[in-house]
């Protein structure tokens, strides 16, 4: 049996480079573990106010209404889109993964009419066929994925405001696996609506979920005609708890809160710019390596995420075998396909902490190991030297 508790009855750190949860620092364990503050304690709304400012700094908004939802992405998610349709609200949907399923499912049930606009699995959206299927039906909102952490596809998110624009539609974006970790830039590209989650390029554990809202979006709510279906997630009153009245919604997960606002503090301290470079260097090196392997990406170059990359498993290769044999021998977590592509691709990540040249290294030099196990033969430490030198 695999565990990661020690024999002395410690914990071992598993290197995390999977799909997400990343690895968190040091400075982020240390903080959860931080005494408890009540949930209206005058420090705990001062460090609420620290976070809402940080959160602001890397979203790259100024957006008034920008807060932590509690809950994890998919809490994100929900808030946005319940917030922002109503019944019978025409809203399009970018699909391309499970992720851009999850969000037409969600808004299946907030009784919006939802279109849906597909790309297969690992191809980027068709910004032509979205902008034909906009301008027929005018949705009230559009919604994709910026990082479709399924697919490690990217979404271009400039040419989707432009569609928008025309259909006068609001752009609710997905940005789990972008935020901190690619550029995603709020207001210069008039993004209306925007989640995240803790635990990707942020380097939290999971258990909240970023989000702001435009100016534009905010007036919309404030002008529904029917209550938000979820009373837990009615933007209209957690901003209450957020904003300046700081009225008792429900009681914040303190100790995420501490730990989301260390892991804001790391990423601001690095400089945002510095982190995206960051994350992008790691990734050539990865490609560089898995490429000098044999191996090939899934993804074409330019749709390619840097948080999350996608490799595809050679023929004759054993998917969970040699995802088992890194986890036992190596300490080290990847992730297998989802949905159409089980079986198919690794998915590595590259998020916040384990975004490290060192894990780049290890990770190729294991791989190396594990398919030679599964008798796919490498040019021997071709991957990690071709990183190296990338
Ligand atoms: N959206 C994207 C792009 C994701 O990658 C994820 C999780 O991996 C989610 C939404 C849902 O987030 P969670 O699993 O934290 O609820």
């Amino acid at each position: 049996m695999m565990s990661d508790v020690k024999p002395d009855g410690r914990y071992s750190e598993r290197l995390l480079m999977g799909p997400g949860p990343s690895n968190v620092s040091a400075r982020v364990r240390e903080a959860i573990a931080r005494p408890l503050l009540g949930h209206l304690d005058p420090d705990f709304l001062s460090l609420m106010s620290e976070i809402q400012e940080l959160l602001r700094q890397v979203f790259l908004t100024s957006n008034r209404l920008t807060l932590p939802v509690s809950g994890t992405g998919s809490a994100g998610m929900e808030a946005a889109l319940v917030n922002f349709l109503e019944p019978d609200d025409s809203v399009l949907v970018g699909v391309h993964g499970v992720f851009g399923q999850r969000m037409a499912e969600v808004a299946r049930r907030c009784r919006a009419r939802v279109e849906v606009v597909e790309a297969p699995f690992g191809q980027p959206l068709d910004l032509d066929e979205l902008r034909s299927a906009a301008r027929k039906s005018n949705p009230r909102v559009v919604a994709v994925v910026h990082a479709e952490t399924s697919t490690g596809v990217l979404t271009p998110l400039e040419p989707v405001r432009r569609i928008c624009d025309e259909t006068g539609s609001l752009l609710l974006v997905d940005a789990v696996t972008s935020l901190a970790g690619l550029p995603l830039r709020i207001d210069d590209w008039g993004l209306d609506i925007a989640y995240s989650g803790t635990q990707k390029c942020l380097s939290c554990p999971p258990g909240l979920a970023p989000l702001t809202v435009s100016q534009r979006a905010a007036e919309r709510l404030a002008n529904r005609k029917s209550r938000v279906q979820s009373w837990y997630l009615d933007l209209s009153m957690v901003q209450n708890y957020w904003g300046s009245e700081r009225t008792y919604h429900h009681t914040a997960p303190i100790s995420m809160n501490y730990a989301l606002l260390a892991a804001l503090q790391e990423a601001v301290e690095e400089g945002l710019e510095e982190r995206w470079r960051r994350h992008e260097r790691n990734h050539l090196a990865l490609v560089a390596g898995i490429e000098a392997m044999g191996l090939r990406m899934y993804v074409q170059p330019k749709f390619r995420l840097w948080s999350l990359n996608t490799v595809t498993i050679p023929e004759g290769v054993d998917d969970e075998r040699v995802r088992a044999r890194l986890l036992r021998d190596f300490n080290l977590e990847i992730g297998g396909g989802l949905g159409s592509l089980k079986g198919r691709v690794w998915r590595v990540g590259l998020m916040g902490e384990s975004s490290r040249m060192r894990n780049v290294l290890y990770f190729l030099h294991g791989l190396e190991r594990a398919l030679a196990a599964e008798g796919f033969h490498c040019p021997p430490g071709g991957g990690v030297q071709a990183a190296a030198t990338s």
